[in-house]
């Protein structure tokens, strides 16, 4: 991605400038979901990008010889995002009480197998939760690390 060329420009389309509009977008979705009482949500990267409110690891694979840049960051909220959503904001239909409707949602959560894991199980030394690192991608940080350092799954 340098831009020590002479075709370089911030006017030009260029992945440099791509990608970093997309890290923005991707800030100021996390900086809003706090906004609106999100907290992080560190096991979302486990889980094909649950949330905007983990703190993401470009993804970046070499392709024919050259770093790919096109999904370093994902550019929508994620499911995660909108089960919270709806667990804070969702009004009650005429018929239901809020305790069943915030069950319901409870329950979409565990049927979709989302998960959960917050700053108080990720960043004190002591919370060595598998899937609670910060700055990651995939299922596995092991198999994740290997896919980007050898630009295939193993
Ligand atoms: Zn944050």
């Amino acid at each position: 991605m340098s831009p020590f060329d002479d075709e370089w420009s911030w006017d030009n389309e260029n992945p440099m400038k791509e990608v970093a509009l997309a890290r923005l977008r991707q800030l100021a979705a996390h900086e809003v979901g706090h906004t609106i009482g999100l907290a992080h949500n560190f096991a979302a990267s486990t889980q094909n990008r649950a949330s905007v409110m983990d703190y993401p690891h470009p993804k970046l694979f070499v392709q024919n010889d050259t770093i790919n840049y096109e999904s370093a960051y994902d550019t929508a909220i994620g499911v995660w995002d909108k089960q919270a959503i709806k667990y804070g904001y969702q009004l009650p239909s005429n018929d239901q009480s809020e305790e069943d409707l915030l069950k319901a949602i409870i329950v979409e959560n565990c049927d979709m197998n989302l998960l959960y894991v917050t700053d108080a199980d990720a960043r004190p030394v002591a919370g060595a939760h598998s899937l609670a690192h910060l700055w990651d991608n995939g299922e596995s940080v092991i198999d994740a690390f290997a896919k980007n350092l050898f630009g295939s799954e193993k």
